[in-house]
């Protein structure tokens, strides 16, 4: 049996490190005179880090725009990332299944911190057992991410307290905006008629969403997009979107559009057109220098898109 050259480099990094115990963050060096190298999974986590680290951060997002998280494999150069890094963030709540296996691995070097799992359990929706019990797509509602931002924050207080006061101010002026986007979605999706407020997208990201701004969620895939949806899935759900006259339906950036247009054919089939309503940023943002390339503008490009497409008037 061949091992893979990250498996090896794994486990001579595991054998280097063996006679230390997990690092905890009292023991990382001192950062006051110099930056932090953070390594971040995703976009969003990323963005958190970015604003309320500011210039005190130097931050690597390992998955960039269209890259699916449930699905992503530690490259080489990740793995040497990650081992290089002061600490990691990532999302948590087993969004990044098949990263755990590196961060435990690692977990003698590196401090990691999950920023969602600071989200009280009684906030969380409920898919499965065991690692995979909650739905980790936390961040489409806007106000439970704003505990992430708490996680990141308290964590660079903790690890640079000199320079505390300008994490707790940007990591206010950032929750502030996300307060505003808050509003202006709850807002938003107040304009689509009662009846209509039904989101179908490629994979089930979008619970949060739902329950946050009071729609109902029909997802042609699980909550992992390592599920493929079946043909009867496809077909249950063309019979609902003619019988509701559901009028559009979405694709995700991160997500293969091919089931959502099986669906979309399915319904033509049944004689009702239904259309795709626009690309939704779920797992990954948008480019970095777009408005999607934020966290704050990829929620209001879903908001905007959902919102159009489902009142049906193209405003
Ligand atoms: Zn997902």
């Amino acid at each position: 049996m061949r091992i893979s050259p990250v498996l090896a480099i794994l486990v001579a990094v595991v054998l280097v490190l063996a006679a230390c115990g997990p690092i905890e963050e009292s023991e990382l060096p001192d950062f006051s005179d110099r930056q932090i190298n953070v390594v971040a999974t995703t976009g969003m986590v990323g963005d958190i880090v970015q604003v309320v680290g500011g210039d005190r951060v130097e931050v690597t997002t390992l998955m960039g725009p269209g890259i699916d998280p449930h699905a992503y494999k530690a490259s080489e150069g990740d793995v040497e990332k990650i081992g290089s890094a002061d600490i990691v963030f990532y999302s948590g709540l087993h969004l990044e299944a098949k990263l755990a296996d590196v961060f435990e691995k690692m977990g003698d070097q590196i401090v990691t911190v999950p920023v969602a799992e600071g989200i009280p359990i009684n906030r969380r929706i409920v898919v499965g057992t065991g690692v995979a019990a909650y739905d980790p797509h936390v961040w489409f509602d806007v106000e439970l991410w704003s505990i992430a931002v708490e996680e990141v924050r308290d964590t660079l207080v903790r690890i640079d307290p000199a320079h505390a006061d300008a994490y707790n101010e940007r990591a206010a002026a950032y929750q502030e905006l996300m307060a505003e986007l808050d509003a202006y979605a709850a807002e938003q999706a107040a304009w689509v008629p009662e009846g209509q407020r039904v989101l179908i997208t490629a994979h089930d990201a979008f619970g949060y969403f739902a329950k946050a701004y009071n729609f109902e969620v029909l997802g042609l895939q699980g909550i992992s997009t390592a599920t493929e949806a079946g043909a009867g899935d496809i077909q249950d759900l063309a019979d609902i979107i003619v019988e509701r006259q559901i009028p559009a339906i979405f694709v995700e950036t991160s997500v293969s559009p091919r089931t959502i247009q099986a669906l979309q054919e399915a319904v033509r089939d049944r004689g009702y057109d239904v259309v795709v309503g626009g690309s939704l940023f779920s797992d990954a943002m948008g480019d970095p220098g777009t408005p999607e390339g934020t966290y704050l503008g990829m929620v209001r490009h879903n908001i905007d898109t959902i919102v159009g497409a489902l009142v049906g008037d193209g405003n």
